[in-house]
């Protein structure tokens, strides 16, 4: 067997194992980055298959105050609705934590 050959062959052997080792880092975060895009969708799915079980369980008063339904639905927070000033014929009602206006 050439001596020369095997040189060759085991420098190949360096050049391919060096240049998977220095994707290490590149798909260590690149995996980092799709599980946390996966926890993010399973979150969103959690809170999708929950929304028509808090839409029944929500009411659209308390006290004095209308409640913002998103922020029920979404995060089962009752927040006061606020109401705007408009030029127009109806008032703005809107949630100062989400932005929802109905
Ligand atoms: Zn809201």
């Amino acid at each position: 067997m050439s001596e020369s050959i095997q040189q060759r062959v085991l420098l190949a052997a360096d050049y391919v194992s060096q240049d998977l080792t220095n994707q290490i880092d590149r798909l260590e975060l690149q995996l980092k980055h799709k599980k946390a895009e996966l926890d993010a969708i399973d979150g969103n799915l959690k809170v999708a298959s929950q929304a028509a079980t808090r839409r029944k369980a929500f009411v659209a008063t308390e006290g004095n105050d209308y409640l913002c339904p998103r922020c029920w639905i979404q995060n089962r927070r009752k927040i006061a609705l606020s109401f705007k000033y408009s030029p127009g014929p109806d008032d703005i009602i809107e949630c100062d934590a989400c932005g929802l206006s109905v």
